[in-house]
Protein backbone atom coordinates (compact mmCIF):
# COMPACT_ATOMS: atom_id res chain seq x y z
CA UNK A 1 0.00 0.00 0.00
CA UNK A 2 1.31 3.25 -0.84
CA UNK A 3 2.00 5.68 1.56
CA UNK A 4 -0.31 8.28 0.36
CA UNK A 5 -3.33 5.57 0.50
CA UNK A 6 -2.47 4.72 4.28
CA UNK A 7 -2.68 8.14 5.04
CA UNK A 8 -6.17 8.17 3.52
CA UNK A 9 -7.27 4.90 5.35
CA UNK A 10 -6.22 6.30 8.28
CA UNK A 11 -8.09 9.34 7.91
CA UNK A 12 -10.77 7.40 6.99
CA UNK A 13 -10.69 5.59 9.89
CA UNK A 14 -10.18 8.52 12.44
CA UNK A 15 -13.69 10.27 10.67
CA UNK A 16 -15.71 7.22 11.61
CA UNK A 17 -15.85 7.36 15.65
CA UNK A 18 -15.87 10.80 15.65
CA UNK A 19 -18.75 13.23 16.87
CA UNK A 20 -20.94 13.95 13.77
CA UNK A 21 -20.23 17.93 14.22
CA UNK A 22 -16.77 16.89 13.06
CA UNK A 23 -17.82 16.18 9.31
CA UNK A 24 -20.00 19.15 9.39
CA UNK A 25 -16.64 21.11 9.84
CA UNK A 26 -14.98 18.69 7.33
CA UNK A 27 -17.38 19.92 4.93
CA UNK A 28 -17.17 23.47 6.10
CA UNK A 29 -12.99 23.73 5.89
CA UNK A 30 -13.57 22.31 1.89
CA UNK A 31 -15.99 25.49 1.19
CA UNK A 32 -13.76 28.47 0.70
CA UNK A 33 -15.43 31.45 2.35
CA UNK A 34 -12.68 34.14 2.90
CA UNK A 35 -13.67 37.81 2.95
CA UNK A 36 -13.94 39.57 0.06
CA UNK A 37 -11.87 42.00 1.79
CA UNK A 38 -9.17 39.83 1.69
CA UNK A 39 -8.11 40.08 -2.15
CA UNK A 40 -10.15 39.18 -5.03
CA UNK A 41 -10.19 35.73 -5.19
CA UNK A 42 -12.06 35.26 -2.15
CA UNK A 43 -15.31 33.71 -2.17
CA UNK A 44 -17.23 35.47 0.43
CA UNK A 45 -19.59 33.78 2.48
CA UNK A 46 -22.53 32.71 -0.03
CA UNK A 47 -20.75 28.94 -0.45
CA UNK A 48 -21.34 27.99 3.04
CA UNK A 49 -24.84 30.00 2.99
CA UNK A 50 -25.81 27.92 1.07
CA UNK A 51 -24.62 24.50 2.08
CA UNK A 52 -26.22 25.28 5.75
CA UNK A 53 -29.55 25.54 3.88
CA UNK A 54 -29.49 22.17 2.20
CA UNK A 55 -29.08 20.86 5.48
CA UNK A 56 -32.35 22.72 6.89
CA UNK A 57 -34.17 22.42 4.19
CA UNK A 58 -37.78 20.63 4.34
CA UNK A 59 -37.43 20.95 8.36
CA UNK A 60 -39.49 22.35 10.64
CA UNK A 61 -36.67 25.44 11.13
CA UNK A 62 -37.68 28.75 9.40
CA UNK A 63 -34.30 30.16 7.16
CA UNK A 64 -34.10 33.70 6.51
CA UNK A 65 -31.46 35.19 4.43
CA UNK A 66 -30.25 38.45 5.22
CA UNK A 67 -28.76 40.88 2.92
CA UNK A 68 -25.67 42.38 3.72
CA UNK A 69 -23.93 43.28 0.83
CA UNK A 70 -24.75 42.08 -2.65
CA UNK A 71 -24.26 38.78 -2.81
CA UNK A 72 -23.54 38.14 1.33
CA UNK A 73 -26.09 37.78 3.47
CA UNK A 74 -26.56 36.31 6.48
CA UNK A 75 -28.46 33.49 7.34
CA UNK A 76 -30.72 33.19 10.11
CA UNK A 77 -32.24 30.14 11.44
CA UNK A 78 -35.32 30.07 13.94
CA UNK A 79 -36.52 26.83 15.66
CA UNK A 80 -40.02 28.56 17.15
CA UNK A 81 -41.00 25.77 19.77
CA UNK A 82 -43.66 27.75 21.29
CA UNK A 83 -41.26 29.57 24.01
CA UNK A 84 -40.50 33.31 22.63
CA UNK A 85 -40.41 34.30 26.19
CA UNK A 86 -37.12 32.56 26.20
CA UNK A 87 -35.11 33.02 23.19
CA UNK A 88 -31.42 31.57 22.99
CA UNK A 89 -29.21 32.90 19.95
CA UNK A 90 -26.36 31.21 19.04
CA UNK A 91 -24.45 33.48 16.94
CA UNK A 92 -20.88 33.12 14.86
CA UNK A 93 -19.43 33.61 11.79
CA UNK A 94 -18.87 32.31 8.37
CA UNK A 95 -16.54 34.12 6.74
CA UNK A 96 -12.81 33.47 7.07
CA UNK A 97 -8.93 35.80 6.75
CA UNK A 98 -7.37 34.86 3.63
CA UNK A 99 -5.77 31.68 2.98
CA UNK A 100 -2.34 33.25 3.31
CA UNK A 101 0.88 30.97 3.30
CA UNK A 102 -1.16 28.23 4.54
CA UNK A 103 -0.77 24.91 2.84
CA UNK A 104 -3.48 23.02 1.46
CA UNK A 105 -5.92 24.89 3.45
CA UNK A 106 -8.77 23.85 1.87
CA UNK A 107 -8.21 19.96 2.50
CA UNK A 108 -8.70 18.94 6.32
CA UNK A 109 -5.62 17.22 6.92
CA UNK A 110 -6.07 15.19 10.52
CA UNK A 111 -3.02 15.08 12.58
CA UNK A 112 -2.66 14.33 16.51
CA UNK A 113 -5.97 14.32 17.53
CA UNK A 114 -5.74 17.80 15.25
CA UNK A 115 -7.80 18.88 12.34
CA UNK A 116 -5.53 21.58 10.14
CA UNK A 117 -7.17 23.62 7.58
CA UNK A 118 -8.48 27.29 7.49
CA UNK A 119 -11.34 28.37 9.37
CA UNK A 120 -11.10 25.00 11.39
CA UNK A 121 -10.74 26.98 14.54
CA UNK A 122 -12.03 30.35 13.59
CA UNK A 123 -14.69 30.14 13.54
CA UNK A 124 -15.93 26.69 11.79
CA UNK A 125 -15.57 24.50 14.90
CA UNK A 126 -17.96 26.77 16.41
CA UNK A 127 -20.54 26.95 13.75
CA UNK A 128 -20.52 23.49 12.74
CA UNK A 129 -21.25 22.44 16.33
CA UNK A 130 -23.98 24.97 16.28
CA UNK A 131 -25.58 23.60 13.18
CA UNK A 132 -25.08 20.39 15.06
CA UNK A 133 -26.90 21.29 17.59
CA UNK A 134 -29.60 23.00 15.95
CA UNK A 135 -30.49 20.08 13.94
CA UNK A 136 -30.73 17.57 17.22
CA UNK A 137 -33.08 20.24 18.64
CA UNK A 138 -34.73 20.44 15.77
CA UNK A 139 -35.63 16.63 15.83
CA UNK A 140 -37.02 17.22 19.35
CA UNK A 141 -38.54 20.52 19.35
CA UNK A 142 -40.61 19.21 22.09
CA UNK A 143 -38.02 18.59 24.71
CA UNK A 144 -37.06 22.53 24.66
CA UNK A 145 -38.29 25.30 26.88
CA UNK A 146 -36.74 27.75 24.59
CA UNK A 147 -36.78 28.59 20.84
CA UNK A 148 -33.61 28.58 19.36
CA UNK A 149 -31.94 30.95 16.82
CA UNK A 150 -28.54 30.24 14.29
CA UNK A 151 -27.29 33.70 13.34
CA UNK A 152 -24.49 32.52 10.91
CA UNK A 153 -22.93 36.14 10.20
CA UNK A 154 -21.16 37.48 7.18
CA UNK A 155 -18.32 39.93 7.61
CA UNK A 156 -17.15 39.18 11.07
CA UNK A 157 -13.49 39.27 9.86
CA UNK A 158 -13.41 42.59 8.99
CA UNK A 159 -15.66 45.00 9.83
CA UNK A 160 -19.18 43.03 11.92
CA UNK A 161 -21.53 44.55 9.31
CA UNK A 162 -23.32 41.22 9.18
CA UNK A 163 -23.77 40.84 12.99
CA UNK A 164 -25.08 45.03 12.82
CA UNK A 165 -27.52 44.31 10.64
CA UNK A 166 -29.12 41.44 11.98
CA UNK A 167 -29.25 43.54 15.17
CA UNK A 168 -30.52 46.51 13.51
CA UNK A 169 -33.65 43.88 13.14
CA UNK A 170 -34.06 43.67 16.76
CA UNK A 171 -35.15 39.90 17.29
CA UNK A 172 -36.25 39.79 20.88
CA UNK A 173 -33.41 37.14 22.56
CA UNK A 174 -33.17 36.41 26.05
CA UNK A 175 -29.07 35.26 25.86
CA UNK A 176 -26.73 34.46 23.74
CA UNK A 177 -23.57 32.54 22.62
CA UNK A 178 -20.91 33.69 20.45
CA UNK A 179 -19.02 30.88 18.89
CA UNK A 180 -15.52 31.92 18.82
CA UNK A 181 -12.15 30.09 19.95
CA UNK A 182 -11.91 29.91 23.97
CA UNK A 183 -10.99 26.42 24.23
CA UNK A 184 -13.93 25.09 25.51
CA UNK A 185 -13.67 28.36 28.47
CA UNK A 186 -17.07 29.95 29.41
CA UNK A 187 -15.96 33.37 28.40
CA UNK A 188 -17.81 36.10 30.35
CA UNK A 189 -15.50 39.29 30.08
CA UNK A 190 -12.95 40.71 27.24
CA UNK A 191 -11.01 43.50 26.78
CA UNK A 192 -12.39 46.18 24.06
CA UNK A 193 -10.37 48.73 22.49
CA UNK A 194 -10.02 52.11 21.11
CA UNK A 195 -7.66 53.17 18.44
CA UNK A 196 -7.08 56.69 17.88
CA UNK A 197 -4.05 58.83 16.04
CA UNK A 198 -2.16 61.75 17.84
CA UNK A 199 -1.04 63.94 15.42
CA UNK A 200 1.71 66.80 16.49
CA UNK A 201 2.11 69.89 14.41
CA UNK A 202 5.22 72.13 13.66
CA UNK A 203 6.82 74.17 10.71
CA UNK A 204 8.60 72.79 8.04
CA UNK A 205 11.58 74.75 6.86
CA UNK A 206 14.21 73.64 4.37
CA UNK A 207 17.22 71.86 6.47
CA UNK A 208 19.67 74.04 5.85
CA UNK A 209 18.22 76.46 8.15
CA UNK A 210 16.66 74.77 10.81
CA UNK A 211 15.86 77.59 12.99
CA UNK A 212 12.90 78.88 10.69
CA UNK A 213 11.34 75.89 11.29
CA UNK A 214 10.02 73.68 14.14
CA UNK A 215 9.99 69.70 13.70
CA UNK A 216 7.04 68.15 14.58
CA UNK A 217 9.13 64.75 14.98
CA UNK A 218 10.90 66.40 17.57
CA UNK A 219 7.45 67.31 19.28
CA UNK A 220 6.56 63.90 19.01
CA UNK A 221 9.19 62.79 21.36
CA UNK A 222 8.00 64.35 23.93
CA UNK A 223 4.30 62.70 23.12
CA UNK A 224 5.99 58.81 23.62
CA UNK A 225 7.59 59.94 26.27
CA UNK A 226 4.79 60.77 28.13
CA UNK A 227 2.99 57.73 26.65
CA UNK A 228 5.86 55.60 28.23
CA UNK A 229 6.87 57.24 31.38
CA UNK A 230 2.62 58.31 32.84
CA UNK A 231 0.31 56.41 30.66
CA UNK A 232 1.70 53.22 30.68
CA UNK A 233 3.02 52.94 34.31
CA UNK A 234 -0.90 54.00 35.31
CA UNK A 235 -2.25 51.34 33.17
CA UNK A 236 -0.30 48.72 35.07
CA UNK A 237 -1.45 50.10 38.37
CA UNK A 238 -4.95 48.81 37.25
CA UNK A 239 -5.99 45.31 37.32
CA UNK A 240 -9.49 43.52 36.07
CA UNK A 241 -9.71 39.94 37.74
CA UNK A 242 -10.76 38.31 34.46
CA UNK A 243 -8.58 40.70 31.55
CA UNK A 244 -6.16 42.00 33.95
CA UNK A 245 -4.62 45.16 32.61
CA UNK A 246 -5.16 47.75 30.29
CA UNK A 247 -2.43 48.12 27.72
CA UNK A 248 -1.57 50.47 25.05
CA UNK A 249 0.36 50.52 21.91
CA UNK A 250 1.67 52.72 19.38
CA UNK A 251 1.69 50.85 16.11
CA UNK A 252 2.72 52.53 13.87
CA UNK A 253 4.25 56.18 13.19
CA UNK A 254 4.70 58.41 10.55
CA UNK A 255 6.43 61.51 10.20
CA UNK A 256 8.25 64.17 7.64
CA UNK A 257 7.87 64.76 4.02
CA UNK A 258 11.41 64.67 2.68
CA UNK A 259 15.22 64.48 3.98
CA UNK A 260 15.92 68.23 3.31
CA UNK A 261 12.80 69.82 5.15
CA UNK A 262 12.35 69.98 8.68
CA UNK A 263 8.90 67.85 8.94
CA UNK A 264 5.85 69.90 9.42
CA UNK A 265 3.74 66.74 10.91
CA UNK A 266 4.06 63.78 12.74
CA UNK A 267 1.68 61.10 13.52
CA UNK A 268 1.50 57.63 15.38
CA UNK A 269 -1.83 55.14 15.86
CA UNK A 270 -2.29 54.31 19.01
CA UNK A 271 -4.30 51.12 20.28
CA UNK A 272 -5.45 50.99 23.83
CA UNK A 273 -7.28 48.01 25.33
CA UNK A 274 -9.90 48.86 27.63
CA UNK A 275 -11.16 47.11 30.26
CA UNK A 276 -14.88 46.29 31.28
CA UNK A 277 -16.06 49.31 33.42
CA UNK A 278 -14.09 51.33 30.63
CA UNK A 279 -15.75 53.66 27.66
CA UNK A 280 -13.45 53.92 24.31
CA UNK A 281 -14.74 57.23 23.82
CA UNK A 282 -13.88 58.40 27.45
CA UNK A 283 -10.55 56.94 27.18
CA UNK A 284 -9.69 58.87 24.27
CA UNK A 285 -11.17 62.36 25.56
CA UNK A 286 -9.04 61.04 28.69
CA UNK A 287 -5.78 60.63 27.12
CA UNK A 288 -6.20 63.68 25.27
CA UNK A 289 -6.87 65.80 28.21
CA UNK A 290 -4.05 64.11 30.23
CA UNK A 291 -1.57 64.72 27.34
CA UNK A 292 -2.61 68.78 27.40
CA UNK A 293 -2.02 68.89 30.55
CA UNK A 294 1.26 67.24 30.37
CA UNK A 295 2.38 69.82 28.16
CA UNK A 296 1.04 72.72 29.81
CA UNK A 297 2.78 71.04 33.16
CA UNK A 298 6.15 70.74 31.45
CA UNK A 299 5.92 73.91 29.03
CA UNK A 300 6.49 71.99 25.67
CA UNK A 301 6.25 73.55 22.92
CA UNK A 302 4.07 70.96 21.42
CA UNK A 303 0.72 71.49 19.32
CA UNK A 304 -1.18 67.96 19.29
CA UNK A 305 -4.71 66.96 18.03
CA UNK A 306 -6.54 63.36 18.28
CA UNK A 307 -8.65 61.90 16.52
CA UNK A 308 -10.63 58.78 16.60
CA UNK A 309 -9.98 55.62 14.47
CA UNK A 310 -12.18 52.91 15.98
CA UNK A 311 -14.50 52.47 19.27
CA UNK A 312 -14.63 49.02 20.87
CA UNK A 313 -16.60 47.73 23.50
CA UNK A 314 -15.38 45.54 26.16
CA UNK A 315 -17.65 42.81 27.30
CA UNK A 316 -18.80 42.24 30.96
CA UNK A 317 -21.76 40.10 31.79
CA UNK A 318 -23.54 40.18 34.55
CA UNK A 319 -22.78 36.49 36.46
CA UNK A 320 -26.17 35.69 37.41
CA UNK A 321 -27.53 36.04 34.04
CA UNK A 322 -29.40 33.23 33.51
CA UNK A 323 -27.32 32.17 30.43
CA UNK A 324 -24.16 32.19 31.98
CA UNK A 325 -26.24 29.70 34.71
CA UNK A 326 -27.26 27.21 32.46
CA UNK A 327 -23.77 27.95 30.62
CA UNK A 328 -22.46 26.35 33.76
CA UNK A 329 -24.84 23.58 33.78
CA UNK A 330 -23.64 22.36 30.69
CA UNK A 331 -20.38 22.58 31.42
CA UNK A 332 -21.12 20.68 34.55
CA UNK A 333 -23.10 18.00 33.19
CA UNK A 334 -20.46 17.42 30.69
CA UNK A 335 -17.76 17.05 33.01
CA UNK A 336 -16.08 20.06 31.40
CA UNK A 337 -14.85 23.51 33.00
CA UNK A 338 -17.11 25.40 34.75
CA UNK A 339 -14.92 28.36 35.12
CA UNK A 340 -15.92 31.77 33.78
CA UNK A 341 -13.18 33.21 32.49
CA UNK A 342 -11.98 36.54 30.26
CA UNK A 343 -9.82 36.96 27.61
CA UNK A 344 -7.98 39.84 26.08
CA UNK A 345 -9.49 39.94 22.66
CA UNK A 346 -12.67 41.34 21.51
CA UNK A 347 -15.22 39.72 20.04
CA UNK A 348 -19.28 40.32 18.86
CA UNK A 349 -20.12 39.36 22.25
CA UNK A 350 -19.98 42.94 23.73
CA UNK A 351 -22.18 44.20 20.64
CA UNK A 352 -24.94 41.84 21.92
CA UNK A 353 -24.17 43.00 25.43
CA UNK A 354 -24.06 46.38 24.78
CA UNK A 355 -27.71 45.75 23.21
CA UNK A 356 -29.01 44.40 26.76
CA UNK A 357 -28.37 40.63 25.73
CA UNK A 358 -26.62 38.63 28.13
CA UNK A 359 -23.92 36.94 25.98
CA UNK A 360 -21.15 34.16 26.56
CA UNK A 361 -18.37 33.35 24.03
CA UNK A 362 -17.91 29.81 23.52
CA UNK A 363 -16.22 27.51 21.35
CA UNK A 364 -13.64 24.81 20.38
CA UNK A 365 -9.95 25.91 19.76
CA UNK A 366 -7.76 28.29 20.67
CA UNK A 367 -7.39 32.44 19.82
CA UNK A 368 -3.55 31.86 19.20
CA UNK A 369 -4.08 29.21 16.10
CA UNK A 370 -6.72 31.67 14.54
CA UNK A 371 -5.65 33.35 11.71
CA UNK A 372 -1.69 31.63 11.67
CA UNK A 373 -0.12 29.73 8.95
CA UNK A 374 -0.94 26.24 11.07
CA UNK A 375 -4.56 27.10 11.76
CA UNK A 376 -6.07 23.63 13.47
CA UNK A 377 -8.36 22.96 16.28
CA UNK A 378 -8.89 20.18 18.30
CA UNK A 379 -11.05 17.65 17.04
CA UNK A 380 -12.43 16.39 20.61
CA UNK A 381 -13.16 20.05 21.76
CA UNK A 382 -15.08 20.16 18.32
CA UNK A 383 -17.59 17.30 19.61
CA UNK A 384 -17.49 18.56 23.26
CA UNK A 385 -18.29 21.90 21.91
CA UNK A 386 -21.28 20.77 20.10
CA UNK A 387 -22.49 18.74 23.05
CA UNK A 388 -22.25 21.74 24.98
CA UNK A 389 -24.28 23.78 22.57
CA UNK A 390 -27.21 20.95 22.67
CA UNK A 391 -27.14 20.73 26.50
CA UNK A 392 -27.19 24.72 26.95
CA UNK A 393 -29.87 24.60 24.11
CA UNK A 394 -31.94 22.05 26.27
CA UNK A 395 -31.89 23.59 29.64
CA UNK A 396 -32.17 27.19 28.17
CA UNK A 397 -35.53 28.30 29.47
CA UNK A 398 -36.51 25.73 32.44
CA UNK A 399 -37.16 26.08 36.37
ZN1 LIG B 1 -13.63 34.60 14.56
Amino acid sequence: MSERNQSQEQQGSVRDELHPALLILDDLVRIQSVNPHYGSDAHGESEVAAYIERRFAGTNVQITRQPVFPGRENLVLELRTGHPEATLLFETHMDTVSIGSMADALTPNYRDGRMYARGACDAKGSLAGMIWALEECAKHPELLQADIVLCAAVDEEHEYRGLRVFMAGEMPVTGAVVGEPTELGIVVAHKGCARFAVTTHGVAAHSSMPEEGDSAIYQMMHVMQFIRDIIEPQLAQVNHPLCGSPTIVAGTIHGGTQINIVPEQCEIELDRRILPGELPEVVIAEFEQQLRHYIEQENLQVKVTVRELLLDWALQTPQDAAVVSFAREAARALDLSDELIGVTYGSDASKLQRQGIPTIVYGPGSIAQAHSKEEWVSVREVGLAADFYYQLARSFGSE
